[in-house]
């Protein structure tokens, strides 16, 4: 007998990671339904909303503020979305929208290096993936491809012993951005202190890539790239619907159902009138990212044999140094974040404290500096000249830390329900020893920095930590079911038409932004499901 179906597959969230994997499928002339919680965004729209908006300090505010697809950042449903149960606070700023979170990101394309996959048998904590860096290899060099990845080949990434590295089997598509004035400025600092100052590989455009224009330094990544230079997950969305996929925009997923064999047999989903709709298709992959993911699983009680859904939650703990320097560098033209130290993102001592890299930020908080001088009681042309004098000398240091997984960090449910009945995410984070001692490093690092920089005054505190918007490890993968949610394959091992394409699937954060290692994981698993239907 044959079953009609919606789809081949259906794919629960349209950001990029669920785009690259209907592309992949929808390539391969699989019938593929991308479920999407949020509506559909235009560029143009979201950037006449921005620059309407009086006050530019917030990361999302001008992305569509909805009842039924409640985002992360200001607005009356967004708010109270998060609830957070832990010592620490943390509201990833994710988005509901085609396209997803990567609308406003900064775009840094990180490999991971080989001992990231390694962390329990070779510095005997976290856990090991039952995969390896030369496993990953190929999709991280085609996602480089499809995305336009401008870097530096000679580059040593961490831990290479100033050799390029991590290993690559082709260059990268793009060269690195010219550096602007304020990142040569910072260059030459590191380097005086004997760091190893290397590009950020990302995806902005430096030569026409893709239909894709040269970034023009508009310093405006995050929140949104005026000229569609850069990479966004709509841009996924859209590759992945010209190669065949539908997209259906406003469409809430609340359920998997269960069939004969330990199946998934459908996905039902809301509409923003509360209407529900049962679909079908012969697999189902999540990548609804690293919160919405595990909740619809515990929500539908899928996956779960292990308990590890939702737990070993991880971000990238961070410390930051942001002062007023000595010299006017000007900061805040180019890309708003450029080049890397990753001295510390390898080796013995990642057997007692986390490794970490620095990230250097080349924005300017105008509104922070000027409401910091305002508070003094400066005014008039006085005013004027501070903000011009401060502006010029911002100096932002980011220590972004790799995180263990460990199980008391969790994303559950919340007895808190959104607009259309459904649980809310309940958050459980903190930071533990490995990371305080990662601090102390940083610390030392910092008083170095201080020197060099000469620093007139410090404008946050160096030493409390803060969880990056980098959500990874709660649906975590091993070999062993009873310990991890799902195998190699990204398949869980519960369901074996059930996928995830997530940085969930993280078994270790590395130091290094995540979507790079979530793109290659989602490549390959595309394929993988194209080879079985
Ligand atoms: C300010 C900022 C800067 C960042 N910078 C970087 C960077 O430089 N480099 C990097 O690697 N990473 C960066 N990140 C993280 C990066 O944005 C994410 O890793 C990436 O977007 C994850 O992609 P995704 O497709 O898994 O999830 P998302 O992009 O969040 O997409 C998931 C989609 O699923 C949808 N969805 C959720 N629930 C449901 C549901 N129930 N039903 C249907 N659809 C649903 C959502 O609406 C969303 O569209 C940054 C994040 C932020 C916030």
């Amino acid at each position: 007998m044959s079953v009609e179906m919606d789809a081949d597959v259906i794919i629960v969230g349209a950001g990029i990671l669920g785009g690259l994997a209907a592309e992949r499928l929808a390539a391969r002339g699989k019938s593929v339904l991308m479920l999407e919680a949020g509506p559909r965004v235009d560029r143009w729209r979201l950037l006449e909303s921005f620059r309407n908006m009086p006050s530019k300090g917030s990361a999302d505010a001008f992305y569509p503020e909805l009842a039924y697809a409640p985002k992360s950042g200001g607005g009356p449903y967004s708010n109270n979305y998060f609830e957070n149960v832990g010592p620490m606070a943390w509201r990833p700023s994710v988005l509901r929208v085609v396209g997803g979170t990567s609308w406003h990101w900064s775009s840094a394309f990180w490999r991971f290096v080989p001992n990231d996959f390694k962390l329990r048998s070779l510095y005997g904590v976290g856990r090991d993936w039952p995969l390896d860096y030369g496993m990953l290899e190929p999709w991280y060099t085609l996602a480089e491809q499809i995305t336009g990845c401008s870097g530096s080949d000679a580059d040593d990434q961490g831990g290479g012993g100033g050799k390029p590295f991590p290993p690559r089997s082709a260059p990268y598509p793009l060269p690195p951005l010219a550096r602007s004035s304020y990142i040569q400025a910072v260059a030459e600092k590191m380097t005086r202190l004997g760091f190893n100052f290397i590009e950020e590989p990302h995806l902005r455009a430096t030569r026409p890539y893709g239909g894709r224009p040269v970034c023009t330094g508009n310093n405006n990544c995050s929140p949104l790239c005026p000229i569609g230079s850069m990479f966004t997950g709509d841009m996924a969305v859209t590759r992945a619907e010209r190669a065949g996929a539908k997209v259906m925009p406003d469409t809430v997923a609340y359920r998997l159902e269960k069939g004969a064999g330990g199946k998934i047999v459908a996905v039902h989903t809301k509409a923003p009138d509360g209407k529900s709709t049962r679909r079908t298709a012969r697999y189902v992959v999540l990548a609804a990212h690293a919160l919405e993911t595990p909740k619809l699983m515990l929500m539908s009680e899928v996956g779960n044999s292990s308990d590890q859904v939702g737990r070993n939650l991880m971000s990238h703990p961070s410390l930051i140094w942001e002062v007023l320097g000595k010299d006017a560098l000007w900061p805040g033209r180019g890309p708003s974040q450029q080049g890397s130290v990753n001295d510390r993102r390898d080796g013995a001592e990642r057997s007692r404290s986390a490794a970490f890299k620095y990230i250097f930020n080349s924005h300017i908080p105008n509104q922070q500096l000027t409401q910091r001088l305002l508070k003094q009681g400066v005014i008039g042309r006085e005013l004027d000249e501070r903000i011009r004098h401060d502006c010029a000398r911002f100096i932002s240091i980011i220590a972004g830390m790799e995180q263990l997984p460990l199980a008391s960090n969790r994303i559950d449910l919340s007895d808190r329900k959104d607009a259309l009945g459904l649980p809310t995410p309940r958050i459980h984070m903190d930071v533990d020893d490995y990371n305080r001692r990662g601090g102390l490093i940083a610390g030392r690092d910092f008083e170095r920095f201080e020197r060099e920089f000469g620093m007139q005054v410090e404008l946050g505190d160096r030493k409390i930590f803060r969880l990056a918007s980098h959500i990874m490890g709660s649906t975590i993968m091993g070999d062993d079911p009873r310990t991890s949610v799902v195998d190699a394959d990204c398949r869980t091992h519960d369901h074996p038409n059930l996928f995830i394409a997530s940085c969930s699937v993280f078994a270790s954060s590395s130091t290094v932004n995540p979507t790079l290692t979530g793109a290659a994981l989602s490549l390959r698993l595309g394929e993988q499901i194209a080879r079985e239907i």
